[in-house]
């Protein structure tokens, strides 16, 4: 059904070209368009958004000069810091035309801009809105836990938690930021760690200048963190996840989804099948792709695994990779694919489980489908959203181990598949789910967040 269209407002939302970026956002427009308002995307000419998938959006790509050196830049933090130099004239330009389009008045009816909505880490964009007197929305891809933590980074190098850490020291609790542990604090693989905490910085500072946050989870996962949010940033805070429970994330997928895994799961037993997937941006070395292999082979348990171009560093092409005997090991029980339709596989009956590197999506996905998980995080938030998963929501068990061994993945995925424990996982997982079913309905916390998010839009 066509919504009733709030006459004569425009939104203008702008994601960070990542995967886990891209898809938020857009499901965020589609929930924002549902409610009437029009809606342009400017985005990127990098990883930029299948447009097709929305015809009733206004795309406008802007000129970000990184497609060209993308494949020369393997620091992450350099990539960030060139995309919020890279894009503030274009950005700029892009948003004054759209401002003077809306702002002519031939006497018919026009549109007007309330606001701007952008990721946070696309920090630029604050000073832009500012210099053209237009509000900016924050939409925050992550958990809030997890950008306390970030908003913590300098109390905490200050005590010294950033300093290189022995093996036992990493095991040390964070004392400022219970239950999180000090291997649990935002790292990225970065030849300047200074640099990516004055990122994180300018982040959470043009954040909590900014009208107002938008996060994508549920007060019921989060209600203590949204307590101390609401102390530490005095702005509007806007909770009305699970978004993908409102508008799926398939139609903003960059990869294609191959289909076949779910027919391969229609034949498996239920709840019987562990999906493995470690989402769109992280690697690992060969020897950790091998032990992977063998100890998804020795559980016995079925599964689904996802290794995506790019998975094993160095190698674009994974099939000269595998061990030998393991393909014929796996005959029948290994189901293995590119890229999957992830909400749809976690939503499947066959899947009991879903061995995960917590990116912030796939966690939100797998508790909203019930799914306990086994937590194998790499790098940023992914540490803290797992160590929520196992010690907070008590939804999942994690790989502790630096490294993956064989003989740790295969004990871990049988007490998740077949064991007691995983059992209790499973079941409060599905309370978890049923919450968040709550949230989304008329007079959830969600519903009426988003309520409240529509009222600040028109005030503005
Ligand atoms: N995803 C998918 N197919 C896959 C693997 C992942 O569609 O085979 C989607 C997944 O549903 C999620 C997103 O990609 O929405 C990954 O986001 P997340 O925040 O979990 O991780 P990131 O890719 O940002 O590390």
């Amino acid at each position: 059904m066509e919504p009733k269209m709030r006459r004569g407002a425009r939104l203008v939302l702008s994601p960070l070209p990542f995967q886990g970026h891209i898809t938020p956002m857009l499901q965020l427009a589609s929930i924002l368009h549902s409610k009437g308002f029009s809606i342009t995307i400017i985005h990127t000419q990098f990883n930029s958004p299948n447009s097709s998938n929305y015809p009733d959006f206004t795309f406008i790509p802007i000129p970000d000069g990184l497609s060209e050196i993308i494949s020369s830049i393997s620091d992450p933090v350099t990539f960030l810091s060139l995309l919020n130099v890279n894009c503030v004239i274009p950005f700029r330009d892009c948003l004054v035309r759209l401002l003077s389009e809306t702002s002519s008045n031939d006497g018919t009816e026009t549109e007007t801009i309330p606001c701007l909505i952008s990721d946070a880490m696309m920090h630029f964009t604050q000073g832009v809105a500012d210099s053209l007197k237009l509000p900016r929305l924050v939409l925050r891809t992550g958990s809030i836990e997890s950008f306390l933590t970030f908003a913590a980074i300098p109390v905490l190098k200050q005590k010294g938690y950033f300093l290189p850490r022995s093996d036992s020291e990493l095991e040390m609790p964070v004392t400022e930021l219970p239950p999180l542990k000090v291997k649990d604090l935002p790292t990225l693989n970065t030849k300047d760690p200074e640099a990516f905490y004055q990122l994180q910085g300018t982040i959470v500072n043009q954040a909590k200048v900014s009208s107002g946050l938008i996060y994508n989870t549920f007060d019921d996962l989060e209600q203590s963190g949204l307590a101390t949010l609401g102390q530490q940033f005095p702005i509007p805070i806007f909770t009305i996840g699970p978004f993908h429970k409102l508008f799926s994330a398939s139609s903003s997928s960059l990869l294609t989804q191959d289909r076949s895994c779910i027919s391969w799961l229609d034949t498996q037993a239920p709840k019987s099948v562990i999906y493995v997937s470690f989402g769109s941006i992280v690697s690992m070395d060969e020897t950790e792709f091998v032990e992977m292999a063998w100890g998804l082979a020795n559980s016995k348990c079925p599964f689904l695994w996802v290794v995506r171009s790019g998975l094993v560093k160095g190698s674009e092409q994974v099939e000269p990779l595998w061990p030998d005997g393991f393909l014929e090991m796996i005959n029948g029980k290994g189901c293995i694919v590119k890229w999957a339709p992830q909400q749809e596989v976690l939503a499947h009956p066959a899947v009991g489980g879903f061995w995960t590197h917590n990116g912030w999506n796939s966690t939100l996905e797998s508790i909203c489908e019930g799914v306990p998980m086994l937590c194998r995080p790499s790098f940023g938030d992914q540490m803290v959203n797992a160590r929520y998963v196992s010690h907070v929501w008590k939804v999942g068990l994690r790989l502790e181990n630096c490294k993956l061994e064989r003989g740790e993945i295969e004990r871990s995925i049988r007490i998740l598949m077949v064991e007691k424990e995983g059992e209790e996982m499973r079941e409060i997982v599905a309370s978890l789910k049923g919450k968040a079913e709550v949230c989304i309905r008329n007079g959830g916390s969600s519903y009426q967040s988003l309520e409240d998010l529509i009222a600040r839009i028109l005030s503005f």
